[in-house]
Order: C-alpha cells, then sequence, then structure tokens
C-alpha cells in the first residue's frame, strides 16, 4: 500500500524498530533557540475522502464475507433480533431467538403472547423487561396498523415501539434492499478514530458518513467498519500491530502495535474462533457459534 496522506502512521511493527539517531536525539547548543516542532499538515477534505475510499476498498478484500451478524429468515425476525440486540452480543441473541421464533413466528402470535413467556424466552439478552415490552408493542402496531407486515419505509419503521433510526436502517438494508449506514457503537468508534468524522451524536455521524460514500455502498459499508470493529479495532484495546489497514489509519499506536501481541487480540474468524451466527451464510470462513449453554 503505498503512502496515501501526510499524516500516514508508520506501518505495523515499525514502532518497534529503534529509532535513528537525529536531530531530534541531539542535545541544542547552548543559548540557541529551540525552534518548535512543525505542526503536521492538516489533511485537506479531499484527501480524507479519497482515504476513506481507499479504507473501504480494502476492507472489502479484507471481509469479503462481510454480513449481518444477525440469525434471520425474514424481515420480522431481524427486527426482532435487532431489538433484542441492544446491550448485548448478536452471539447471545442468536443463541436466544431460535426458541423464541418457534414458539412466536408472527407479529399476530408475538403480540399475543403472554408477558411473562415472553420475558423468560428472551431473559439471556438482558434488560428483558423493557425489551419484553418493545417486542409486544411493536407486534401488536404491525399487527394493526401495517396489515401483519413488516413496513419496509424508514418513517413507518420508527413509528413502532423500541424502534430507532439504526434498528431501522439495519433492517432496511439487509431485508429489503434499501441502503442504509448502521450507526452503532462499534460504526461510530472507528469513523472517528479513522477522522472521517468528528462527531459523536449517531445521526450526525450517519450524515458526515453519507456525505463521503455512494448510496450504494453504504449497507455494505457498515457491515465491513461493523466486522473490523469486532474483530480486530476493539474498543479498549485496538489490535494495530494486527490490522490490515493500518497504514491508512491515523489513529495506529491507539492500541497494541507488537504483532504477537495484536494477533492474540484478534476474534472471531480473525483469530481463528467461532463466529457469532449459529447459521452463517455461505462463503463465511470461520466456524458457526455453538447453541446456548455449549462450550466454544
Ligand atoms: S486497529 Fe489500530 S490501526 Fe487498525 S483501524 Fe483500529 S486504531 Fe487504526
Amino acid at each position: 500500500m503505498k503512502p496515501a496522506t501526510a499524516d500516514k502512521p508508520a506501518k505495523p511493527g515499525a514502532a518497534d524498530k529503534p529509532a535513528k539517531p537525529g536531530a531530534a536525539d541531539k542535545p541544542a547548543k547552548p543559548g540557541a533557540a529551540v525552534k518548535p516542532a512543525k505542526p503536521a499538515k492538516p489533511e485537506s477534505r479531499l484527501a480524507m475522502v479519497r482515504r476513506a475510499r481507499r479504507m473501504n476498498r480494502e476492507l472489502a478484500e479484507v471481509y469479503p464475507y462481510a454480513h449481518p451478524e444477525l440469525d434471520f429468515e425474514n424481515p420480522f425476525e431481524l427486527l426482532v433480533a435487532t431489538v433484542l440486540s441492544a446491550q448485548t452480543t448478536d452471539l447471545r441473541v442468536n443463541q436466544t431467538t431460535p426458541a423464541l421464533f418457534a414458539k412466536y413466528p408472527t407479529p399476530e402470535d408475538m403480540a399475543a403472547a403472554d408477558p411473562e413467556d415472553l420475558e423468560q424466552l428472551i431473559r439471556p439478552t438482558g434488560f428483558f423487561r423493557a425489551k419484553a415490552r418493545s417486542l409486544l408493542g411493536l407486534s401488536a402496531a404491525i399487527r394493526d396498523n401495517f396489515g401483519g407486515e413488516v413496513p419496509g419505509r424508514l418513517e413507518d419503521l420508527v413509528t413502532l415501539p423500541g424502534v430507532g433510526r439504526k434498528t431501522a436502517n439495519v433492517v432496511l438494508g439487509n431485508a429489503f434492499g434499501v441502503a442504509g449506514l448502521s450507526v452503532d457503537t462499534h460504526f461510530g468508534r472507528l469513523v472517528r478514530r479513522w477522522k472521517w468524522t468528528a462527531h459523536e451524536d449517531p445521526e450526525k455521524v450517519e450524515a458526515d458518513i453519507a456525505a463521503i460514500f455512494p448510496k450504494s455502498e453504504w449497507t455494505m459499508l457498515s457491515h465491513r467498519i461493523i466486522f473490523h470493529g469486532r474483530r480486530v479495532c476493539h474498543s479498549r484495546k485496538p489490535a494495530c500491530g494486527a490490522c490490515p489497514i493500518a497504514d491508512l489509519c491515523p489513529s495506529y499506536g491507539e492500541g497494541e502495535t507488537d504483532p504477537d501481541k495484536a494477533k492474540k487480540l484478534l476474534k472471531y474468524e480473525m483469530g481463528g474462533h467461532p463466529g457469532q451466527r449459529l447459521k452463517p451464510p455461505p462463503g463465511y470462513p470461520g466456524r458457526p457459534a455453538p447453541p446456548l449453554g455449549a462450550a466454544e
């Protein structure tokens, strides 16, 4: 990979090399004025957009199999799984939904569920009382307001209880083929590390990223970023020394730069572990996730 910006960080491993003896190491001559270090040239908007698009292309090569990591067979299942995925892992949701969907396969069935029974079924995903209320509410709303079918428009989806913009975009992008950016915690963290945006607010992040990429890229870009966040660019300890896009990342060095130590931080198929889906799509190079309660 060629350097893309003036701010290009060192390649993985470079941090381990001993520094060349240079001017910085020399003591200043007595009496000589100490020159302030030249600030790095700020990256232009055009350079950032080029770098961002290049990172997307490289991520596409690293994760050609990127996909939503929730198991689902239809829009209703994806909607329910996405609501359940708040504050927990997709793996835990995937381990929970087979029993849930076997018992309540349609919005009508779920709307008529006994609340306590529903709570017990979804208990492993946490916050089960609030999530059960959302599932009962959204199922009833789909039954009463949308003829029993999950609506395929953002403005309708966000009227459902417990469904925000992020959930709506996940459903639109993956069950209806409508382009959407899924700004979850991984997405926000990575695009800020990459200096694609400085915003914290998910709607502002979404607007910034939407301005960098064509609509046709939005859904797959979201999967690639979330894949990278889950596998390599973790919240607390990013595996910089094993990161395939390190030389395009302005935050290289925020995490572990030693290649061997960084390799040990990789997760899921990148680290040789099972993935999050019990039923991964064809082409996924990792192993399927184990069912609830089974050892890895
Ligand atoms: S792992 Fe490190 S180098 Fe890779 S994207 Fe994250 S911060 Fe950048």
